[in-house]
């Protein structure tokens, strides 16, 4: 038997033999072997080499309060011995999934008062893609089928939340995206403003959607749906003006508004939702990752009480295995009570969450960083080869690769979307530690100049 102890070459080979990788190129991960990771406490993980990393990226975005938190644990142990499992599809309940509908309803904005669970964020999508259509449907207007989304958008990995998604990295594999599913631009000011000001440019961007609709016909029109701020695209922050010109197109042309909280939720951007923190009022949240701070794998989709309604008029023939799996709720509930009774949201709002946007903002003054851009605890900045002219590197990608891998070797982890770096640590995070990451985000960055400045590469 192997195990934490089975030395590192071991573990690599074993796990190059037989574990295939999730966006990975599994046959370059075999040449090097994937880092094993042994234990984690904190925002500190350890691999089996005995090294202590600390993690800029909450797992994937997803470990708000931290690893090691025994009491989720306990809560775990005690509801696998009363409940381990039951089903909630055949006029069936149970405590744990009735109290966190309770609580999430309490925490979630306005109306959003009603919850159908799944195990992941890419699920819960796919229930709100049928959902959306199904609602329609039963209004009378079958005709709405149309869902528009945005290219460089994360929605999930699945069949349908990939197509909702706009990777087009995923979108030519497997035959993506399925039909109705349409894109428009994303609000990425830096890469795509030109000789705009971001302030022009998100209106612009947000007027798309009204084109959009015209195009295809207000009447066909189901649902938009986007993320509060795009994570794995990026982390994209859109320009002050979009966000309040996307609700105006929504309320006008009274389409279905889907905010994909599955990053921003539970505590990312200072308050419990996204939504909160940029003023939008959408008729159905995504979550998943920080709901559970993933201890266990749930997601979920919060309904309004007038998409509930229609909903529940009907029978609507969906629904997953471990929908409101007992285990996975009773730890979720459990993560919100630590969150709510530790005021770890009104901390990141109001002490650390300020404290890493002034260390962060101060990376500007890096050489190789052009911008940097950061709400709540999830930031990113703009790897440059000329800083005055928001210059683009000529090969996407290398540069950001490059700064990770730097990263990776200060005991950092930091991941690069293209040639932008990302961070997103447990908001849990003390001032120290912020003082950590920069530190080792400086160093990072002074090797990745190095390197690229020695491989030809600034001076292209
Ligand atoms: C991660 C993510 C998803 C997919 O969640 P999974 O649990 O990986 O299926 C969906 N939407 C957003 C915004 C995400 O970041």
């Amino acid at each position: 038997m192997i195990s934490t102890n089975t030395p590192t070459d071991q573990l690599q080979r074993l796990d190059a033999a037989h574990h295939t990788h999730p966006f990975t190129n599994n046959a370059e991960l075999a040449e090097k072997g994937a880092r094993v990771i042994t234990r984690a406490e904190g925002c500190w993980l350890t691999d089996s080499d005995g090294n202590r990393i600390l993690d800029g990226m909450a797992g994937l975005w997803c470990v708000n309060i931290g690893y090691g938190r025994h009491e989720l644990a306990e809560v775990a142990r005690r509801q696998m011995e009363e409940l381990p499992y039951y089903n909630t599809f055949f006029q069936t309940t149970h405590v744990p999934a009735i109290a966190l509908s309770q609580k999430l309803a309490e925490l979630a904005p306005g109306d959003l008062n009603h919850v159908m669970y799944s195990c992941s964020g890419s699920e819960a999508n796919d229930t709100n893609l049928r959902l959306v259509r199904t609602y329609w449907e039963a209004k009378g207007q079958p005709q709405r089928k149309a869902i528009i989304s945005r290219w460089n958008a994360y929605h999930g990995s699945s069949v349908g939340s990939a197509s909702l998604g706009g990777m087009k990295g995923m979108h030519m594999q497997g035959g993506l995206p399925i039909p109705d599913i349409h894109h428009i631009d994303q609000p990425n000011w830096y890469l795509e403003g030109g000789d705009l000001s971001p302030e022009e440019f998100g209106l612009e961007r947000a007027r798309q959607l009204e084109a959009k609709i015209q195009e295809l016909g207000p009447d066909n029109v189901a649902a938009f749906i986007a993320e509060p701020v795009q994570g794995a695209g990026g982390v994209i922050i859109a320009p002050e003006t979009y966000w309040p010109e996307i609700q105006r197109i929504v309320d006008e042309y009274g389409i279905l508004l889907i905010a994909d909280e599955v990053i921003c939720g539970f505590g990312r951007t200072g308050n419990w939702f996204g939504t909160e923190t940029l003023n939008i009022r959408p008729h159905i949240m995504t979550m998943a990752k920080g709901l559970s701070s993933g201890y266990q794998p749930i997601g979920g989709s919060m309904l309004c009480d007038e998409v509930a309604q229609v909903i529940n008029q009907i029978e609507f023939n969906h629904g997953y295995t471990y929908s409101s799996h007992p285990v996975a709720a009773a730890v979720a509930l459990e993560n919100l009570r630590i969150l709510e009774e530790e005021h770890i949201v009104d901390t990141v709002r109001t002490d650390t969450g300020p404290y890493l946007k002034e260390k962060f903002e101060s990376l500007t003054d890096h050489p190789l960083v052009g911008e940097a851009k950061i709400i709540g605890m999830m930031g990113s900045i703009a790897l440059t080869p000329d800083k005055s002219a928001r210059a683009a590197f000529k090969d996407p990608g290398t540069a950001g690769f490059v700064c990770r891998e730097r990263c990776f070797a200060n005991n950092l982890v930091m991941r690069h979307v293209y040639d932008r770096m990302i961070i997103s640590p447990p908001l849990v995070i003390s001032k120290e530690e912020i003082d950590i990451l920069i530190a080792r985000a400086w160093k990072a960055l002074d090797e990745t100049y190095s390197e690229l400045k020695a491989n030809g590469v600034l001076n292209a």
